[in-house]
Parts: C-alpha cells; structure tokens; sequence
C-alpha cells in the first residue's frame, strides 16, 4: 500500500489492535475518524462470507508501556492507599473491653458477629447489610452519572491488581518494546531468570492477597503464628490457596479479559451513562486529519488544514486494554487517563496545547466541533436523585445505630400444639423467647406481659422471687421457654400480646409482640 495517511493510519489501526470499525462506523460525532479507518469490504449476506466469518477471536497480548503523567500519580496513590487498607486493616487494634475481641475489623462466624471499630453488627441486625448494599449501588451509579467508569479505571480490585502485576512484569522483563523483543527471541538463561523472578513476585504478592483475606475472620496476629507454624485450621489454608490461585490468574494472566467478557459491569454501565458523563475522550474536531509531524508542520506553514495527532500510537500503547480511544467509544476503555497522559507528554514535546485526549462529555464533543464552549451539568435529575438515596439510607444506618438498644427480645409461639387446655378450663399458649445481651458484662432482666388480663406469666428454669430473673452472660443471647396462662372463659381466637423485658438494674427495655391463641368460638 502506498505511504499515504490512510495507509498510515491503517497500518497503525492494524498494529493497535483497534479493530473497531462498527464502532467508529456507528458513532456519530467523528466523521473525520472515518477517514482514516481502514474499511474492510462489505459483507454480503448472500455469500458464504458470513459464515467464514470466525466466531472466536484469538487474544492478542497487550504489552502496556510505561507512561508518566498526572492520572498515573492518581492511579499510583489509589493503589498504596487501597492496597495498603486491604493488607494492613487486620493488624488494626480496637478496645472493645474484656470480653470482646479487640481487632478493628473482624468478621467472627463461630460467634456470628461483625466487628468494625465501634459497631458490632448482629445476626438479628443483618439488614445493616442490606443498606450498605444499597449505598454501594447508589455511589456507584453516581460516579458512573458524573464520570463514567472511574470505578473501573482506579479502584476496580481487578483493576489494582493487574496493575501492580504490570509494574512488577515491567521491572522483570523490561517496558513494552524490551518486552515484546525478548519475547520473540529464543529462550536464554537471562529471559529464564527474569521471567522466574515474575512470576515469584507475582506469587508472593498473589499468596499475600489471599493470606490478608483470612485474617479478616480470626485475630489477625494469633492467626499468622499458627499459619506460620502449620497449627492453624485447614480452612485457612485452603482459603489462601483458593484466593492465591485466583489473584495470580486473574491479574497475571486474564487481565484486560476479565474486564473485556466477563464483568458485567460495562454492559450495565453503557445503559445507565448519559451524554452528561465524563468519560475519556478523543477530540475529533482538534486532532483530525492526522498526519506525522514533519508533514503536519509542511501543511501549516502553507496554511493547510490538519489536525494534531500525528499518529505516534503512544495513547494505544499505554492502554491496559488494548483500546485506540480514537475510534470512538468502546466497552473495553476503563477510563484511566493513561492515554490522556500519554497524548499530553506528545503534545508538549511537539509543541502543542494538552488534551487532545480528556475526560469530556459526548455533548461537548458534539459542541466542540460546532465551535461552542463546553458546558458541564454535574447536578441532574440522575445524579440528585442517587444523592437523596445515598443520604436517605446513610441517615437512616446511622440513626438506628446510634439509638439501637444494648438488649434485645425475640419471641416465636409454639405451633404445635397452637394452645392447651389445661383441667381446670383455664387456657395455656406456650412460646421461646430469646433474650439478648449486647453489653460485654452479665446483666439480668425479667419479664413481663401486657395485652391480657388476668392471666399468669410462668418463665421456666429462672429464678423466680416474685419477678422471673434471667441471667444473660456477656455479649451473649440466652433461649428460654414461656408458659401464659388465661382463665377468662370464651377468649376471643387471637388476642395480641406484649412481651416486656427489663434490664433489674438499670431498667433499660425492649418488647416484642405476639398472640396468644384459643378455640374458635370459645
Ligand atoms: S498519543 Fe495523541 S498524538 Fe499520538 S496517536 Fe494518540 S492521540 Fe494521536
Ligand atoms: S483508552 Fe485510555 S482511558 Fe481507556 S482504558 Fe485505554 S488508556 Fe485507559
């Protein structure tokens, strides 16, 4: 093919990876991209084309070089921050008194509790997890409406692992080019020693992801002796394995695949966004039609129009993903910025203004090649919308964390038999009811009923001095067993009752309702 700038930018098209042509084809707001995308013949279903037409495409591996810039410092301190809440919170110390764990974030299944500092989260409270759930969402849609897949490009944990293994691959086998040349040559004692140092470091970062993970249910530093010296559960070590096995594969190997076929997230993501987002951007209106730089400099000077990518592929070659953002929008494109610091280093060495890739909206693109000053409207329907929620349901947590009661009372009536009518005619209703203590001492409470006149209260195997005393120990729930007595004669089916429990020394209550059931009819 003749070197003209369509042959170029094919050749370059080709080399990238890009293979985005229904993409670039289907967007509208790039007409110039068009130009320099290669255009494959038409298939005609007709022929026999379609049916050649492989249904499964062969990886290519990407080699994403080294690049500076300011979304790199972002990206590098997200990773220590994140990475360094998710290796050392364990290690993190909580005074909960004498009888409570003291790490920060536990998560005790053999007790059924969650710690995190000065909340300790129930079975019975479990809907807390519910919230959170909720919250989660809603901030994720949120910085999806405001700026695209931000999640995806800094704190994915998919995202910072395969970057930490690209760094560590990068110190071992050298940056892109390096790479890719020892890689195609012959396997020498050198490439065998730094590719068994990759994958060692790969390994024991892989091994301390998995280990971190399990200290989250156990006191951490107890654990990390007994792992230490072959004394802890067999649980644990699986647990390391497992996870070990998936973090090495995962960012070692899949990388940009699990992004690219296996997270659902960009499919969802495509349906929420909206032409207001943010999302990383290729400035048509300013870089079209690319040309090299000597040529771009001819054609200036004759006052020739020409844009300012001069077609170096650094944008294409820092992408963890393999995506020329030139072609328009793409699933794969994790929004990370890299290529925009790589596009800006060009353009400053070639003396040209920054950003000729941004994060910027579909509508300012629109605007820019209409010559219009970007406009910006992060405040939407949408994204207040996503604050009322998170704020609803953060204020509504945070509420009933703070005026929940340190005891607790559950009851379940017995259903077989519903009732009993005893010899004397009177009617007994039997029911369990747990009693729960929060507090970390032992505490006693007694019992009462409301709702029905007249009968008697029996609570089995409690100390009974006029007041039935149940004695819970600390941080603990005690099950005891319930008898209700009424003597009215013809009680209606269902009467409504009230359990209430008090603590005897400090009077603190809670209740809990039920009914107490006879014959229909009397
Ligand atoms: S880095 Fe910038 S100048 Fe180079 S190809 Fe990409 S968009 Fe064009
Ligand atoms: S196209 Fe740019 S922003 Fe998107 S994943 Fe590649 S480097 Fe990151």
């Amino acid at each position: 093919m003749a070197n003209t700038p369509d042959a170029a930018a094919q050749k370059a098209c080709e080399t990238a990876d890009c293979g985005l042509y229904a993409l670039a084809q289907s967007a509208e707001v790039k007409p110039a991209a068009l130009k320099v995308v290669a255009n494959p013949p038409p298939l005609d279903p007709a022929t026999d084309e379609w049916d050649d037409a492989p249904l499964y495409q062969a990886r290519r591996k990407i080699y994403p070089q080294r690049v500076h810039g300011v979304y790199r410092r972002i990206k590098w301190a997200v990773l220590f921050v994140t990475l360094g809440i998710y290796y050392f919170t364990p290690f993190l110390r909580w005074d909960r008194g004498p009888n409570a764990p003291d790490q920060a974030v536990l998560i005790d299944l053999p007790n059924r509790r969650f710690y995190f500092f000065f909340i300790e989260i129930w079975p019975q409270e479990i809907y807390y997890l519910t919230g959170l759930l909720i919250i989660a969402a809603m901030a994720l849609f949120l910085m999806n409406a405001i700026a695209g897949r931000i999640w995806c490009g800094y704190l994915c944990p998919q995202t910072v692992w395969t970057d930490l293994f690209q760094t560590i691959e990068r110190w071992c086998e050298g940056d892109r080019r390096e790479h890719m040349q020892r890689e195609r040559g012959p396997w020498t004692p050198e490439r065998v020693a730094r590719a068994g140092a990759k994958y060692f470091l790969w390994l024991m970062v892989a091994w301390w992801t998995g280990g971190a993970w399990v200290l989250y249910f156990a006191d951490a530093p107890t654990l990390v002796y007994d792992l230490a010296t072959f004394q802890a559960p067999l649980v644990a070590y699986a647990w390391i394995g497992i996870l070990t096995f998936t973090t090495f594969t995962l960012a070692g190997f899949m990388r940009e695949q699990v992004c690219l076929y296996m997270c659902p997230w960009p499919r969802i993501q495509a349906a929420l966004t909206d032409e207001h987002a943010l999302n990383v951007t290729y400035r048509y209106d300013r870089g079209e039609p690319r040309t090299s730089v000597k040529k771009a400099t001819v054609l200036r000077a004759q006052g020739q129009p020409v844009g300012d990518c001069v077609e170096c592929l650094q944008c294409v070659h820092v992408c963890p993903t393999g995506v020329d953002i030139r072609q328009g929008p793409d699933l794969g494109c994790i929004q990370c910025g890299l290529c925009i610091d790589a596009c800006d280093a060009v353009m400053a060495k070639i003396g040209r203004p920054p950003r000729l890739i941004a994060y910027d909206t579909d509508i300012n693109v629109k605007r820019h090649a209409e010559g219009l000053a970007p406009e910006y409207r992060f405040a939407r329907a949408r994204t207040l919308l996503y604050v009322v929620v998170i704020a609803a349901v953060g204020g509504i947590m945070t509420y009933t964390l703070m005026t929940r009661t340190a005891q607790g009372l559950n009851v379940i009536h017995d259903r077989n038999p519903i009732f009993v009518r005893l010899s004397d005619g009177a009617l007994r209703n039997a029911y369990t009811v747990r009693v729960i203590n929060k507090r970390g001492e032992r505490r006693e409470f007694t019992l009462s009923l409301s709702g029905l006149p007249g009968s008697l209260l029996d609570v089995v195997q409690t100390r009974d001095d006029g007041r039935f005393v149940i004695e819970v120990g600390p941080d603990q729930t005690r099950e005891v067993r319930v008898l209700v007595t009424d003597y009215v004669p013809d009680p209606p089916a269902s009467t409504p009752i009230t359990f209430h429990l008090y603590d005897v020394m400090t009077g603190e209550r809670a209740a809990a309702s039920d009914y107490f059931r006879a014959p229909a009819g009397g």
